[in-house]
């Protein structure tokens, strides 16, 4: 375990998206495992500082960050999602808004915002620190 290097990413629980954002996280910072946080439609419930929703998403990455070490985060938005039916530009938005949420709870790590097509290409659209 302690040879392991660990990412986080906080996406959506919709299948389609879960093996494209790990694939993504792992070729592009090199972590062999990628710890997941899913909830319907992440980067609304954290943009909108849904307090119930919140906490849980808050309570797992403690755990992702203190005991596996993860100094990466990737919040998820995607198209079709059932949970937030957004536009893409909303999304967009949206994620930047997750991003400060987590950056407050997190100061150390890098976070990322990914978004995903409906061909399951994964796009970089947000960083922080830039
Ligand atoms: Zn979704």
């Amino acid at each position: 375990m302690g040879d392991c290097s660990f990412a986080t990413a906080i996406n959506c629980m919709d299948g389609r998206v879960q093996e494209p954002v790990a694939s993504w996280i792992k070729d592009h910072f090199k972590v062999d495992y990628v710890d997941e946080i899913t909830d319907p439609g992440p980067d609304r419930l954290l943009a909108g500082h849904d307090p119930v929703a919140c906490e849980a998403i808050r309570r797992r990455l403690v755990i992702s960050v203190e005991k596996h070490g993860s100094r990466v985060v990737a919040v998820v938005a995607h198209h079709d999602c059932a949970g937030n039916p957004v536009d893409k530009e909303t999304h967009i938005r949206q994620l930047d808004g997750a991003i400060k949420v987590i950056a407050e709870w997190q100061p150390e790590v890098h976070i990322v915002g990914l978004w995903v097509d409906g061909d399951g290409k994964v796009e970089q659209v947000h960083a922080h620190p830039a």
